[in-house]
């Protein structure tokens, strides 16, 4: 019998592996993966080239008419363009972290990327990771996941993520402003970061990736009966 096709979503606070997670259990289950974060951070460099202010709303809603971003996978690496511009390593600073997270508070940007998400999910059989994709933008979701972990576990991947890309950060504005992200983005009016109601919460303190991904295998197949 063929298994059901299912649209899995994995929520969390920033540096708790969701990227990592979603990408092995995609891999591992035969699905996509989409990560929500990257049409942020997207959104968040064209604006700023653009030379827009993060909270000017009309002109970020008046920008978002005219984003063309698109994923593709290369060699199992999922690379974000914009246009034919393959924009996923300029995404990574920690300047476009911090002015993703601004953005993403605002109605317009949130409404675009909301319609964006849902039409990628009509295939099913799709990893979603991002803030609110088990509270809002697949309220649905056959399987919800929210991936969490101590802040200072979470600040030291980040690091150690950002140093193998080259930069010069040290480890306590990385902590610092991981921990203002949060705060952001769990605070604020429209889709706060939060844990669905019927979101399964693991906590990857003293988990690796394999040992996370390994656990939401067994419940992929319980859904998949
Ligand atoms: O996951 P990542 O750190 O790449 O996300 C960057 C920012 O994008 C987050 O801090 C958050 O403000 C925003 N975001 C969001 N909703 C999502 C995914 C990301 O608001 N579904």
């Amino acid at each position: 019998m063929e298994k059901k096709e299912l649209v899995i979503t994995i929520d969390g606070p920033s540096g708790a592996g969701k990227t990592t997670v979603s990408k092995k259990l995609a891999a591992k289950i035969g699905y996509r993966y989409i990560d929500t974060g990257a049409l942020y951070r997207g959104i968040a460099l064209i604006t700023s080239e653009m030379g827009i202010k993060e909270d000017d709303e009309s002109a970020m809603a008046e920008a978002c008419e005219s984003v063309d971003l698109r994923f593709v996978l290369e060699e199992g690496e999922l690379k974000l363009l914009s246009g034919s511009r393959d924009i996923s390593e300029l995404i990574r600073t920690p300047e476009i972290s911090m002015r993703a997270s601004s953005v993403s508070a605002l109605k317009p940007v949130r409404a675009f990327l909301t319609v964006l998400q849902r039409r990628l999910g009509e295939e099913r059989g799709v990893v979603f990771e991002g803030r609110d994709m088990g509270t809002v933008v697949f309220p649905n979701a056959d399987l919800k996941f929210f991936l969490d972990a101590d802040p200072h576990i979470r600040a030291e991947r980040r690091y150690v993520e950002l140093k193998e890309r080259g930069s010069k950060i040290d480890f306590q504005t990385v902590k610092d402003e991981l921990i203002q992200r949060d705060e952001n983005d769990s605070t604020r009016a429209l889709a706060p970061l939060k844990a669905a109601d019927d979101a399964i919460h693991v906590d990857a303190t003293q988990m690796d990736a394999d040992a996370v991904v390994e656990a939401m295998v067994v419940q992929v197949s319980s859904v998949q009966g």
